[in-house]
């Protein structure tokens, strides 16, 4: 075959050499092909609630079918606007400080390319949502990394260690990601946590980006707090949610940026060139969806907690470690006991010989060595799914 005049070095850019496609995506087509139960990927196998459904269905047929305003439909806007007020006591001026994207995803990126310059540092905690590293990437920045221990007995928190993050704000420090609840730990920031990031932002001038789509989802009594609650942080808080998870309709890809005017003008600049906007109608449906009264999500937290408690059962009993998850639907388990020589084998061998699809750890790390020995599973899903899963993990002993 003749030699191709496409050479990497020339035509691609330098950023996309950094990073592989995502990992967890990868685990979906994979279970796609083996036949595996997926319990990679964060996407619930349960119907979204049948209002925002028909909801939708009623915009489309109200001819709610072009283009909205670029940074979001008004009735969205004022619903998030109205809903930061009753879950975090947070004001918000939906004109000027309220950016509606395609999914969190569109929201982050747009983000991080609205603030970033070329030698920017970005501070995440690992293990990390896969998307933070390629993301500061993308916008010319350099992740930074400090770690999250897992806990050390069973009831045990992650932590980190204080020192290290302090040492990890440092002169091009633009912005930290704080992901609560977070993917993949299951770990709920508390207030004495965010109050040290609060100190830490405050006196070396740098931003904070929360990504709370997990807000809804919390177990145990954890409690969700916003960072741009806190005193002081309301000006250089970024803070990031959607639709995708507390209504389980990931596929329709709506999110949003709320932030300061400065900053949020900013975002919209990017986002208008990115994408120009969101799914019209969904974002209507959106507004319906936030107006879902609070029995809603006491029974969305209740229902993930039977799940969760669901698959700690099934896994413990098939000889996973679990490690509690606080909040988010993903369960990190450490793989010891299996004696595979990493994450990549041990999950290959179970979407192939298993049927079960679960995500490497290593894809949460910077270095794969560190998450070589654990393995992630997702739970938003059906009890029929997680009893499938239960029964042909029984293989592996
Ligand atoms: N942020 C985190 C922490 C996630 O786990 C996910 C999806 O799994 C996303 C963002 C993506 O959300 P969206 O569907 O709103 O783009």
């Amino acid at each position: 075959m003749a030699e191709s005049a496409i050479s990497p070095k020339q035509f691609l850019s330098d950023k996309v050499r950094y990073f592989t496609e995502s990992v967890i995506r990868e685990m979906t087509r994979q279970a796609m092909l083996y036949g595996a139960i997926n319990l990679s990927q964060g996407f619930p196998d349960f119907p979204a609630p049948a209002e925002i459904k028909g909801a939708a269905k009623a915009a489309i047929d109200a001819d709610i079918n072009q283009y909205a305003v670029t940074w979001g439909a008004q009735h969205l806007r004022e619903a998030i606007a109205r809903q930061m007020q009753v879950w975090q006591g947070i004001t918000v001026d939906p004109e000027t400080e309220i950016t509606v994207c395609c999914g969190s995803t569109e929201a982050i990126v747009s983000t991080l390319l609205a603030i970033c310059n070329s030698g920017d540092e970005v501070i995440v905690f690992e293990p990390f949502y896969e998307n933070y590293a390629p993301d500061s990437i993308i916008a010319g920045a350099k992740p930074q990394f400090v770690k999250l221990r897992p806990p050390q007995s069973a009831t045990g928190e992650w932590t980190f260690d204080e020192r290290e993050l302090q040492s990890a704000f440092r002169n091009h420090t633009k912005a930290i990601v704080v992901n609560t609840p977070n993917n993949p730990t299951g770990k709920v920031f508390s207030r004495r946590e965010l109050e040290l990031i609060r100190d830490l932002c405050v006196k070396f001038n740098v931003l904070a980006i929360t990504d709370e789509i997990y807000e809804h989802i919390f177990y145990d009594g954890a409690q969700h707090i916003s960072l741009a609650s806190l005193e002081g942080m309301r000006d250089r808080t970024i803070t990031i949610s959607g639709l995708s998870k507390s209504y389980a309709v990931t596929g329709w890809r709506v999110g949003w940026a709320v932030a300061p005017p400065l900053i949020t003008n900013a975002i919209r600049k990017v986002h208008d060139f990115l994408t120009v906007g969101a799914p019209a109608p969904l974002q209507e449906a959106g507004a319906v969806a936030l107006g879902l009264p609070p029995g809603y999500y006491k029974e969305l937290a209740s229902r993930y907690v039977a799940r969760r408690d669901r698959l700690i059962a099934i896994l413990s009993n098939a000889g996973f470690h679990c490690f509690l998850p606080r909040g988010a639907y993903y369960l990190m388990t450490d793989i010891s006991a299996f004696g595979f020589s990493d994450d990549v084998a041990f999950t290959q061998h179970l979407v192939k010989e298993i049927g079960v699809a679960a995500v490497p750890g290593s894809s949460f790390y910077r270095d794969p060595r560190d998450g070589a020995q654990q393995v992630r599973f997702a739970f938003c899903k059906k009890d029929e799914t997680l009893d499938e899963a239960a029964s042909r993990l029984q293989k592996l002993k």
